[in-house]
C-alpha cells in the first residue's frame, strides 16, 4: 500500500462510530508495545512518505488502521484510563508506532506519563512544536524530532534536542551534528536497502542484530538527551543514563 492509499483509507473509515478498542496497546516486533496512531496526523518528507513503515505488513491492515482512528480519537478527548491501566506496569512504551501526534494529543501524553511514573515513554515526531511541548516535561517522556535528506530544514535551528536522522538511502549525507542520536537506513520489514553506508550512529536493529525486542536491549532512544550529550553520541547497548 503506498502512502496516499492508506491516507484516503483512514479519511474513507472517518469519522467512527463511537467504539472502544481492548487492548488499546500494539504489539510491535521490535520495540515491544506502541501507541498506534494513523498518518492523518503525519507531516512527511518525500523519503518518510515512500518509506512509510505504516503502509506495509499487519500494521496497514484495516483492523490496524481502524484501531489507530479509535486510539487517536480517545487522546484527542482525553480518554486515557484504559491507557493508563495498560501502560503502569511496563517499563516502556513506544509512542507513535504508526503515524505521528499533533498538538491536539499533547495533554493526554503528558497526563499519561504523569500517571504512569515507572513508564518511559519514547519514540519519534516530525512535528517541531509537538517536540517542544513534550520533552523536559517529565523524566519518563521524551520525543525524538526525526528529519531526513529531504526535509526543508535539516539545521532546525534554535532546537536543542534529540534527532534521528532517516529514512536513509545510499546517496544521503548525514549532517555532522551532535544532537543525533540514531541513523535509520532505510529498510522494508527487517532488510536494510542496499548500498547505504555505515554510520556509527545506525540503529542497530537495522544492521544485522536480531530485531525481536531490540530496543529494550539497545535503549538508546528511551533517554535520548542522556545519549544527546554522552561523549559517542550513544549510549553503550543496553546503557541507561538515568
Ligand atoms: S537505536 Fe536502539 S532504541 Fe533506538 S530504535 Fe534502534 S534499537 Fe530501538
Amino acid at each position: 500500500m503506498s502512502y496516499r492509499r492508506r491516507l484516503l483509507a483512514e479519511r474513507r473509515l472517518l469519522p467512527l462510530p463511537l467504539t472502544r478498542v481492548i487492548p488499546i496497546l500494539s504489539d510491535n516486533h521490535k520495540t515491544g508495545t506502541s501507541i498506534n496512531l494513523p498518518v492523518i496526523n503525519c507531516k512527511p518528507t518525500r523519503r518518510c512518505a515512500a518509506a512509510c513503515y505504516a503502509c506495509v505488513g499487519p500494521i496497514s491492515w484495516m483492523n490496524s488502521i481502524r484501531k489507530a482512528l479509535i486510539v487517536d480519537e480517545a487522546l484527542r478527548k482525553g480518554e486515557i484510563e484504559g491507557l493508563i491501566w495498560e501502560c503502569r506496569h511496563l517499563g516502556d512504551v513506544r509512542l507513535n508506532g504508526s503515524g505521528d501526534m499533533g498538538m491536539v494529543h499533547v495533554p493526554s501524553i503528558l497526563a499519561l506519563a504523569r500517571a504512569c511514573p515507572v513508564t518511559v515513554f519514547w519514540g519519534f515526531t516530525r512535528i517541531l512544536d509537538v517536540a517542544r511541548a513534550i520533552n523536559r516535561q517529565h523524566d519518563n517522556l521524551s520525543l525524538i524530532i526525526s528529519f531526513d535528506a529531504t526535509s526543508p530544514d535539516q539545521r532546525l535551528p534554535g532546537y536543542d534536542g534529540p534527532l534521528a536522522f532517516g529514512p536513509r538511502r545510499p546517496r544521503d549525507k548525514v549532517p555532522d551534528d551532535r544532537r543525533i542520536i540514531v541513523v535509520f537506513p532505510e529498510h522494508r520489514v527487517g532488510h536494510t536497502m542496499p548500498g547505504v553506508p555505515l554510520h556509527p550512529k545506525d540503529c542497530p536493529a537495522t544492521r544485522g542484530a536480531e530485531r525481536r525486542n531490540a530496543c529494550g536491549r539497545c535503549r538508546r532512544c528511551w533517554r535520548p538527551f542522556a545519549a544527546m550529550e554522552s561523549p559517542e553520541g550513544q549510549l553503550e547497548p543496553g546503557g541507561d543514563a538515568t
